[in-house]
């Protein structure tokens, strides 16, 4: 392996302060400094160093251990860029140990990384069979005869979200400007946003209606690309990048509108992702300047607050690739405040990860469940009757916590809660 695989440059600006490690929440759960990331950033450092060596199990471990949550990166006086160390070091590592995985592991990083992301059809059919299964008893059935544990996908199947149903379509009618139309915006649908949490979709295409913007869901959108980014597969990010922006291109609006944190960070960052393309470069540029979160946008270009009342306790999680990675933090809790009668009951620990962190919850189970388990302690101590966040991942991993937990408390996101008190105003 050559010298300096990983930029130095970041490496160096870490001045090893040690102020990231209370907020890293692997070091939070071990206590050990390998586990923190001034830690990791050693290790790469000795990587570069040759002192240690990239495939080495400890190296390798260390930068799976780690969420990719980013709120070292928050927290870091010097600005060390921390997630671009990590995703690269998962690129490297892919690209050595690729060619000896096992037919059945390739088989499954084909099909989940390759395969349904790329084929929206096929993604679709998916979320249609879950759909099936959850409603025509199967699930149940499954679950009662203990077959899931037999075939070991009992912790994976607890992790399916109730299913939406209509799904959004790309291509689909959008929705229009109500009163006065300030923008024009286009929604990047999702594929886990558009089918298995369809409903959100559909509340922020009502909220920003309900706002004086005009919205449209693009034709041929696909994935964003987070899950490709996170697994060590950027050649297939950089792929489903191309698609989205050309895509996107075809609709001459202002902004494009995300209401799933881990995506929204993902198409903010394109610049990156495809700054050495000369062909994409720039378009990526233009691409990502116009990308919001959809709290963003209502709290940058003005949003009317509801008036009828919702009378609820409501606790707020925030999302690690909202809070740290786009840096969002005070928008989610005004739009929350502006409606009337909802008490925000802040918990303990907010932005500390969930343990969801893409499929970080199937591959490292005791340290993700330890986290929810965390997260879920706050959230319920606060007395709160609902659990609000603004991410997928976060939302499976938050539902299954809590069903697990047998416990009550709803999980809903920000523009689902906007959107039941305007639709209460308007009946
Ligand atoms: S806070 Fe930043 S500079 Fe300090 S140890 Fe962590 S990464 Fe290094
Ligand atoms: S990205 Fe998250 S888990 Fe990884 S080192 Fe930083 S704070 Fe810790």
């Amino acid at each position: 392996m050559a010298d300096n695989i990983f930029d130095q440059k970041i490496i160096d600006n870490c001045v090893r302060c040690g102020l990231c490690l209370a907020s890293c929440p692997t070091y939070v759960v071990k206590g050990v400094e390998t586990s923190s990331p001034r830690g990791r950033i050693s290790i790469l450092n000795a990587v570069n160093k040759g002192n240690l060596h990239l495939m080495d199990a400890g190296v390798v471990s260390q930068i799976y251990e780690c969420l990719d949550c980013r709120a070292c990166e928050a927290v870091c006086p010097s600005g060390v860029q921390y997630g671009k160390l990590v995703e690269s070091a998962r690129d490297l590592i892919e690209k050595e140990r690729a060619p000896r995985y096992s037919l059945q592991v390739r088989l499954i990083r084909a099909i989940a990384l390759r395969g349904l992301f790329f084929r929206r059809w096929l993604f679709v059919a998916f979320a249609f069979l879950m759909l099936l299964y959850q409603r025509s008893g199967l699930q149940w059935l499954a679950r009662k005869s203990g077959i899931l544990k037999l075939l070991r996908l009992a912790a994976m199947e607890e992790m399916l979200p109730h299913i939406d149903f209509p799904f959004v379509r790309p291509g689909q009618k959008g929705w229009q400007a109500q009163g006065v139309e300030k923008h024009k915006v286009a929604l990047f649908a999702g594929c886990i946003m558009s089918t298995a949490f369809s409903g959100i979709d559909s509340a922020t295409g009502r909220v920003l209606a309900k706002n004086g913007t005009t919205v449209e869901v693009p034709k041929e959108q696909w994935c964003c690309g987070a899950l490709q980014i996170h697994s060590g597969d950027t050649a297939g990010a950089q792929d489903l990048a191309r698609r989205n922006i050309a895509a996107f291109e075809q609709s001459d609006t202002e902004y494009v509108i995300i209401n799933a944190a881990g995506c929204g960070a993902a198409l903010k960052e394109y610049d990156h992702l495809l700054h050495d393309d000369p062909e994409w470069r720039e378009r990526a540029i233009t691409f990502s300047r116009k990308v919001r979160d959809v709290s963003e946008y209502l709290a940058e270009t003005g949003f009317t607050p509801p008036t009828a009342n919702l009378d609820l306790e409501v606790t707020y999680q925030e999302p690690c690739h909202l809070a740290h990675a786009q840096r969002i933090t005070s928008q989610p809790r005004r739009l929350l405040k502006a409606i009337p009668g909802l008490r925000l009951k802040e918990m303990e620990d907010s932005s500390l990860c969930c343990g969801s962190a893409g499929v970080y919850n199937l591959l490292n189970p005791t340290i993700a469940n330890e986290l929810v388990d965390r997260k879920l302690n706050n959230a319920l101590a606060t007395g709160a009757e609902v659990l609000c966040t603004a991410n997928p991942g976060c939302h499976i991993q938050l539902e299954a916590g809590l069903k697990r937990q047998k416990k009550s408390m709803k999980v809903r996101h920000i523009v689902q809660l906007l959107d039941e008190a305007y639709r209460k105003e308007e009946n």
